[in-house]
C-alpha cells in the first residue's frame, strides 16, 4: 500500500493570494484509488526551503506528488529542486523541445529563450505531455519511490492527471478499488452515525460519513482482484444500508438535487419558476444549469427581502407571483431575513410552493452564517418541492 504525500509550491498559495484546489482534487483523487495519503504540505518558489520539504517528503512516502513551478522563469524550480534531490543532471529533451517550438510557432510567436527549461528533463524521469499548457510533467522512479511532478494550473494539473497519472497508478496497484456514494437529507450527521454504525468499523468494504449543503453523504468503498468483485461488496452494502436509511436517500454519486428536480418535473410535463430573496438568484443559477432545464424551467425573480414583513405569507405570495408571471405549472418561492448576530430568533428562510390548485409552505430555522447557509436553504427547498410534485 502506497504511502503518499502532496507539495504544493507556489509564494501566491503562502501569501493567500490564491487558493489551493490542487490538494482537495488530488486527495479525493488517492482517496478513490485506496492510496493514503498521509502528509500535504505547501512552500514557496524558494529553493532550500522546498528542497528541504522534498527531502522530509523523500524519507517517510513512497508517492510524492508535485504541484506548480513548472513555469518557464527563474521562480519555477519544481525541476531543479528534484534534480537536486536525486543528485541528477538536467538536460534539454529533443523531442520536448520540438513540441515547445511546434506550440509556439501554432500561436505564430517565436519561442521565447527561457520556455527551453520546460523541455529539460533528468535520466529518472519520463516526461508527461500537457495537452493545454507549455510546461511538462514529470513521473520519476526511483529507489522505490515515485514522484509525480504536475503545473500549478488546475486544469491542466487535472487534465495530465486524468489521462497520464491515474492509469500508471492504477496498473501499479494490484486490487481494484470502487466505491459509491449515498446521499441523504434530514438527519444530522450524529444521528446517521448512529444508524449505521455497525458498518463504520469494517474494513472491505469501508463506510465513510461526510456533511456538506446538500446533506449527509455516505460513501461505500470496496476492494477486490475485479471490478466486479468489488462491485458485488458495494451492492450488498447498499442494499444494508438503504434499509436503514431508504426514506433519507435522495440520490447516489453524481446526482444533484436539481438534477433530480428536472427528471422528475420533465417526466410529468411541468414547468417551474421560482423567486427568491435571500438566496439571490442561486435557485434559479442551480436549475438553469441542469442540461434539460429548458425543458422545464421557465424563469425566476430576485428581490430584496422586505424585513417587515418575511414569512409564511410572503414566501406563498412570491410563489404564485413567479409561477403566473412566467406562466409555470408551479412556482416556488424563498424568502427570509438574515438578521446579525444577536439578532438570530430572526434568522429563519420560508419556503413556499404553488401549484394552483395546492399550497404549502415550511419555515427552516438557519444560523446567521448566510452565505455558508445558502446552498442548504436551497437544497430543502428543492427536497420540500420534490416531495411536494410526489404527494
Ligand atoms: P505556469 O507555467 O503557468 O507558470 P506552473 O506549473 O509554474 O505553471 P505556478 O507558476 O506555480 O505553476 O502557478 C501558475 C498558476 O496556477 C497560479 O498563478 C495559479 O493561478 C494556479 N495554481 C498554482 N498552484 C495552484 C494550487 N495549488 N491551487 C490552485 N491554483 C493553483
Ligand atoms: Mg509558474
Amino acid at each position: 500500500m502506497l504511502k503518499a504525500e502532496i507539495i504544493t509550491s507556489g509564494t501566491e498559495l503562502l501569501l493567500g493570494e490564491i487558493t489551493d484546489s490542487n490538494t482537495p482534487y488530488l486527495a479525493d483523487q488517492l482517496a478513490g484509488l485506496g492510496i493514503n495519503l498521509y502528509y500535504s504540505s505547501t512552500v514557496g518558489d524558494n529553493y532550500q526551503r522546498y528542497s528541504g520539504v522534498l527531502k522530509q517528503a523523500w524519507d517517510r512516502s513512497d508517492l510524492i506528488i508535485t504541484t506548480g513551478g513548472l513555469g518557464p522563469t527563474q521562480g519555477d524550480i519544481t525541476r531543479d529542486v528534484i534534480a537536486g534531490l536525486l543528485g541528477e543532471e538536467l538536460t534539454v529533451d529533443p523531442d520536448l523541445k520540438k513540441e515547445l517550438i511546434e506550440f509556439f510557432s501554432r500561436r505564430g510567436i517565436e519561442m521565447p529563450e527561457n520556455n527551453l527549461r520546460q523541455a529539460t528533463v533528468i535520466p529518472s524521469a519520463l516526461a508527461l505531455r500537457n495537452y493545454s499548457g507549455t510546461a511538462p510533467g514529470w513521473w520519476v522512479e526511483k529507489d522505490g519511490r515515485i514522484i509525480v511532478t504536475l503545473p500549478g494550473p488546475p486544469a491542466e494539473l487535472q487534465s495530465m492527471w486524468t489521462n497520464q497519472v491515474l492509469p500508471r497508478l492504477q496498473a501499479k496497484s494490484d486490487a481494484i478499488i470502487v466505491s459509491r456514494t449515498l446521499k441523504t437529507w434530514g438527519l444530522s450527521e450524529a444521528k446517521v452515525d448512529e444508524m449505521v454504525a455497525p458498518f463504520l468499523s469494517t474494513a472491505n468494504p469501508t463506510l465513510a460519513m461526510y456533511a456538506g449543503p446538500e446533506g449527509i453523504r455516505l460513501r461505500i468503498t470496496a476492494k477486490a482482484d475485479t471490478e466486479e468483485a468489488a462491485g458485488a461488496l458495494i451492492t450488498e452494502r447498499e442494499k444494508d444500508i438503504r434499509g436503514i436509511l431508504d426514506n433519507y436517500i435522495w440520490g447516489v454519486d453524481d446526482e444533484t438535487l436539481e438534477g433530480i428536480i428536472g427528471q422528475l418535473l420533465c417526466s410529468r410535463n411541468m414547468t417551474l419558476a421560482v423567486a427568491e430573496s435571500i438566496t439571490g438568484g442561486l435557485l434559479a443559477c442551480a436549475l438553469s444549469g441542469v442540461p434539460e432545464s429548458r425543458n422545464f424551467f421557465r424563469g425566476g425573480i430576485i428581490m430584496p427581502a422586505n424585513a417587515a414583513e418575511v414569512g409564511a405569507e410572503s414566501a406563498a405570495r412570491m410563489a404564485n407571483q413567479a409561477r403566473r408571471e412566467f406562466a409555470a405549472d408551479v412556482g416556488i418561492a424563498i424568502d427570509g431575513y438574515a438578521g446579525d448576530a444577536e439578532d438570530n430568533a430572526r434568522d429563519a428562510a420560508y419556503i413556499a410552493v404553488d401549484a394552483a390548485s395546492n399550497q404549502g409552505t415550511i419555515k427552516a430555522n438557519y444560523p446567521a452564517r448566510l452565505p455558508q447557509m445558502t446552498r442548504r436553504i436551497i437544497s430543502h427547498a428543492l427536497i420540500y418541492l420534490r416531495d411536494f410534485i410526489r404527494s
